[in-house]
């Protein structure tokens, strides 16, 4: 079977992409390719930074493989934190940190509307190819929930009365920026 690898270091994510391609793909980790350095990811865009990622991977490597970049882009906040959202109340902080200042950021705005968007870049054979996964929604006011990670607790997807927090991970998946992303990617893969 033809390998692939997902340039990430998060083992949930590689562990359910890898469902999707079963009997296509043999999905690869960076540590199966013998890459146990921290990727760089610098660029000002979520599409270089997956492009960064898998670029650095085919060229160190030989090996196809793709790369993800996610950001939340709020409207109000001209499309804040976008690229930065891992680390938009500092390096060091947390999720609630960056929860607690984009309320803040947010509490002057009626508009709460926001959007998960996920780039994905896949390195395959040498040749580049770009996908987009979005979910359009609005930040609430308050927390809810406590499944998730990241901004789940205040992001509500358009069509629901509950947050990403209050789903389980088959629901979410379903409607997901990443989710559409990779149902992208799959598709491609499995046309080829
Ligand atoms: P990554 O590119 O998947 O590492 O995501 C970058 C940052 O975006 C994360 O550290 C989270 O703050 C945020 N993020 C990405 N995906 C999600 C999600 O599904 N729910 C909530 N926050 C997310």
């Amino acid at each position: 079977m033809k390998k692939l690898c997902f340039a990430t270091n998060n083992r949930h994510k590689v562990a359910e992409v890898g469902q999707m391609l079963e009997g296509i793909y043999e999905l690869l980790t960076l540590q199966d390719i013998g890459c146990h350095e921290e990727l760089a990811e610098d660029q000002e865009t979520l599409e270089g930074n997956s492009r960064q990622k898998a670029a650095y991977v085919w060229q160190q490597y030989q090996v196809s493989c793709f790369a993800d970049d996610t950001g939340l882009e709020v409207e109000a906040l001209g499309g804040a934190p976008g690229v930065y959202s891992a680390r938009y109340a500092g390096p060091q902080r947390s999720d609630s940190d960056n929860i607690r200042l984009l309320l803040q950021n947010l509490a002057p705005h009626q508009n709460r509307n926001a959007r998960f968007r996920t780039c994905i870049t896949l390195m395959l054979d040498g040749q580049e190819h770009q996908f987009e996964g979005i979910v359009e929604g609005t930040i609430s006011t308050a927390w809810k929930g406590d499944k998730g990670f990241g901004y789940d607790p205040v992001f509500t997807p358009h069509g629901h009365d509950r947050t990403f927090a209050e789903m389980t991970a088959a629901e979410k998946n379903a409607i997901s920026h990443r989710g559409r992303a990779v149902q992208q990617l799959v598709a491609f893969l499995k046309a080829r």
